[in-house]
């Protein structure tokens, strides 16, 4: 085993140990989770003889000096953020990648053309605070203006400001917009990242290239609304009983997917909490409102605006035919995003100077690669095979796979120098 595997599974190990939070593994978004991960990965950078910088909210650049220093580095890099009781891998692969290539260059005393900048993302993760990709669109100076004091974490309920002050950073610059990292430093960005679907665990390749990254729309407070009734005394005539209007929406939502038909076939509807309200809910009463999230995914852009036109219609069936209103809320969206297409055939090439073969494959999640692609940088992404998904305890990436992931960086950016 060579010093970088080695150095890899130390720090998989000291971050499961150091995170555990049973059943799972807890980083949240600006808690001491992430920034156990990213003082970790500060502190083997450093061995390794990497330079570590950290922007105003806290995204950590550890840059192995290239031999020209001015010129756009190559960027890989990954969130270390988790979802609550998620799972090891998901993030901290792609740190731990870029580290673990870092450490092949300084052993095999390889000295790449421009610098490579290893990025520790903050936050990548939803459900802490509901926005996509926190720092990576922070780091560009995109961030929603009025995220820093209106977006308040979901443990918590304190405000995105209030938690970057608090772990040490500053958020006036994200809230004026200003350039952490600017577009032109960046040469390319290669995110390594675990599967979070079966397609690579049924075939016999260890990783993929990511084509596309799914785009999608979510709704994270929508609510049916009826009447609460009780239970015995109110006659079926005057109901207007909130679950069954759910119950309606949720099966309207399944024929509205079955009908897609072909281009239907990619699509992912999912609603993925439900909830009667504890204060108000009771065995002997007819609910009154039903409190859900719904989350829509797609790689076809024009798909996702029809099925949100539908998704509409449907709302107002269920108030005509029940009573119930379905307030959707606040819609959350993202657009569907192509990767560089050179640059996944580069990494192709790569890969097979190693014998290997990846499948090209779009993500159904999305990733901080997303937000590189849209600032118009070359952006590629490979998948590492991984059994059980992701966001959840049992993920189950191989040992073996990921360091196969990691020769692929390497042999990537070595033909990289050997081309300049
Ligand atoms: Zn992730």
């Amino acid at each position: 085993m060579t010093s970088g595997q080695k150095r890899a599974r130390q720090m998989f190990s000291s971050l499961a140990e150091a995170t555990a939070d049973p059943p799972g593994i807890t980083r949240a978004a600006y808690g001491p989770g992430e920034q156990l991960a990213h003082n970790l990965a500060a502190r083997h950078a450093t061995e390794l003889g990497c330079e570590i910088s950290c922007d105003a909210i806290g995204n950590l650049y550890m840059t192995l000096p290239g031999e020209d220093r001015g010129a756009p580095a190559f960027f890989v890099g990954s969130h270390m953020d988790t979802v609550p009781h998620g799972g090891n891998f998901d993030g901290a692969a792609g740190v731990i990648a870029g580290l673990s290539l870092a450490a092949t260059l300084v052993e095999n005393n390889t000295v790449l053309p421009r610098d490579l900048v290893i990025m520790a993302i903050r936050a990548e993760e939803a459900t802490w605070f509901p926005l996509s990709y926190l720092g990576s669109y922070a780091a560009f100076g995109k961030l929603p203006a009025t995220a820093i004091d209106e977006t308040v974490r979901s443990d918590t309920g304190r405000t995105l400001g209030w938690h970057m002050r608090e772990a040490g950073f500053d958020p006036e610059p994200a809230r004026q917009g200003k350039v952490l990292l600017p577009v032109r430093r960046v040469h390319s960005f290669v995110e390594v990242h675990i599967e979070q679907g079966p397609a690579l665990i049924g075939g016999d390749q260890p990783i993929g290239l990511v084509t596309a990254l799914n785009g999608g729309f979510r709704y994270t407070t929508a609510r049916c609304i009826g009447r609460y009734a009780h239970s015995g005394a109110t006659s079926r005539q005057y109901r207007q009983d909130a679950v069954l209007g759910f119950s309606d929406f949720v099966h309207g939502l399944e024929k509205e997917w079955d009908s897609l038909g072909e281009p239907g076939r990619d699509v992912t509807l999912t609603i993925g909490q439900v909830a009667t309200d504890p204060t108000h809910h009771s065995g002997s009463k007819v609910a009154g409102e039903v409190g859900f999230c719904l989350d829509v995914r797609g790689p076809c852009q024009d798909a996702l605006n029809g099925i949100r036109k539908r998704i509409s219609a449907l709302c107002d069936t269920v108030a005509r035919t029940r009573g119930v209103d379905c307030v959707l809320g606040p819609e959350f969206t993202w657009p569907v995003t192509q990767l560089d297409e050179e640059l996944r055939h580069q990494l192709n090439d790569a890969a097979s100077t190693l014998n290997l073969s990846p499948p090209s494959m779009p993500s159904g999640a999305g990733h901080d690669a997303a937000v590189f692609a849209e600032m118009g940088i070359p952006t590629g992404m490979i998948f590492i095979r991984n059994a059980n998904g992701s966001h959840n305890p049992d993920e189950d990436m191989d040992i073996n796979d990921f360091d196969q992931a990691v020769s692929l960086l390497v042999a990537h950016y070595s033909l990289q120098a050997s081309r300049s």
